[in-house]
């Protein structure tokens, strides 16, 4: 019998095409597991871990960490997750060809896993808007955006702001995309699905769900 591979879907998209909400989007409906370098590194700068303290100036002023530094976080922790879970949405990982090169030699090695892409196509001018207004959760780390209005997280914790989405942090974050995340588009080639996400929360997750059904993921009942 062949062993089932779980999905692992990678999103690809400039900061503030809406990665986050998609994420959750995925979680809440589809059940997939939510896995963001973002998150593990603010982790570690909160701990004030060794890797915390190594990258914490590059990730408050928008540059990239180091290919190195993160492959080794993702490798430490994304085989767990695939086992805990029946399929895996990175938000935030490979931004590198290098790191899609890494995750590509993962997955044909120890990790049980099927690796689908999908980019979110925005324009650049409405992600800037977008991007800062939008507020993070100081406990969960869920984000929402201005049509969100909301003032308080449904976990009951507080909306902040975060450091790395003021207008000039979020101008280098862009610019590093376009000069670093933009060939991994080329490097996946027909494997990448390319998704509108301009519109709606709602039209660019109806956007979502259609490229999944071909994918052969289903929602949770
Ligand atoms: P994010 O929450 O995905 O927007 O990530 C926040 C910040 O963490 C980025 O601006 C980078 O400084 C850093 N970061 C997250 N993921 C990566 C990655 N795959 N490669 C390099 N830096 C990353």
């Amino acid at each position: 019998m062949t062993e089932k591979l779980s999905p692992i879907i990678v999103l690809l998209g400039a900061p503030g095409a809406g990665k986050g909400t998609i994420s959750q989007y995925l979680r809440d409906k589809y059940g997939i597991c939510h896995f963001s370098t973002g998150n593990l590194l603010r982790n570690e700068i909160q701990n004030g871990s060794d890797i915390g303290l190594k990258v914490k100036e590059v990730v408050t002023s928008g540059g990239l960490v180091g290919d190195d530094v993160i492959n080794e976080i993702v490798e430490k922790n994304l085989e767990e997750t695939v086992g805990e879970c029946s399929a895996v949405v990175l938000d935030g990982y490979p931004r590198t060809k290098r790191q899609a090169e890494v995750l590509d030699a993962m997955v044909s090695g120890r990790l049980k896993a099927l690796i689908r892409v999908i980019e979110i196509s925005i324009d650049k001018e409405a992600l800037i808007s977008r991007l800062s207004q939008r507020l993070v959760c100081s406990n969960c780390g869920n984000t929402y955006g201005p049509l969100d209005g909301k003032r308080v997280c449904s976990c009951g914790g507080s909306l902040i702001k975060r450091k790395d989405d003021e207008e000039s942090t979020i101008r280098e974050r862009f610019k590093k995309y376009e000069e670093e995340t933009l060939p991994i588009s080329s490097y996946y080639g027909d494997r990448l699905v390319r998704v509108s996400g301009n519109g709606t929360p709602e039209e660019v997750a109806q956007n979502v769900d259609k490229v999944l059904c071909d994918f052969g993921v289903e929602k949770r009942r």
